[in-house]
């Protein structure tokens, strides 16, 4: 059994709903044990800022993939929401990225773990924070809490926890869909 953090992020569409659907997708997994999600966050979008509102959090997940696979299971999710990115940092239907797997390093083709930005970033390290946050980041040496602090404080004031409750189950209307 191994322990991953995944985080999601949406800022097309249906945000919650894409979020929603893709925790209930890795439930669904024969391979994945157990799920504790964090908060939702509202955040402001990082890099190219023209664009709507993101809503981020990360989940914690048991599973009996080895990395490589659990990546190529987020893609699938993100395709089958439909996922469409028109530029780097643009505006996204569903983002999901591994951010930690057990206290492994991975350099591979197409995958590197821990996630080599997520130290960056407010909107990852918040709700990562909430779950784990005396976990020591391998190749950092700090635990979640110290990295997050680091930040200025302008960047982690610009998320903003909006649903502490479960999200499971959100959609809306089908026309409202993207
Ligand atoms: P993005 O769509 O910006 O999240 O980037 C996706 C690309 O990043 C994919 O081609 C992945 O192979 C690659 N990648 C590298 N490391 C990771 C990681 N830890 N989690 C998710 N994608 C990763």
């Amino acid at each position: 059994m191994n322990r991953a953090y995944v985080a999601l992020g949406s800022n097309i569409g249906d945000k919650a709903g894409h979020l929603a659907a893709a925790i209930d997708a890795l439930r669904h997994l024969p391979t994945t044990r157990a799920i504790r999600p964090s908060s939702v966050y509202e955040t402001a979008p990082v890099g190219y800022t023209d664009q709507d509102l993101f809503y981020n959090m990360v989940i914690e997940l048991e599973t009996d993939l080895p990395a490589e696979q659990l990546l190529d299971v987020l893609q699938q999710i993100e395709q089958q929401e439909g996922r469409k990115r028109l530029f780097k940092n643009g505006p996204r239907t569903l983002d999901l990225d591994i951010l930690l797997y057990n206290s492994e390093m991975i350099h591979m083709d197409g995958l590197t773990v821990p996630h080599p930005r997520m130290q960056d970033r407010a909107f990852v390290l918040a709700p990562l924070d909430e779950l784990v946050s005396s976990y020591i980041v391998p190749g950092l040496n700090r635990t979640v809490a110290e990295l997050y602090q680091d930040l200025p404080e302008t960047e982690r004031t610009d998320v903003r926890r909006i649903e502490s409750g479960s999200i499971e189950g959100r959609r809306e209307k089908k026309n409202d869909r993207i």
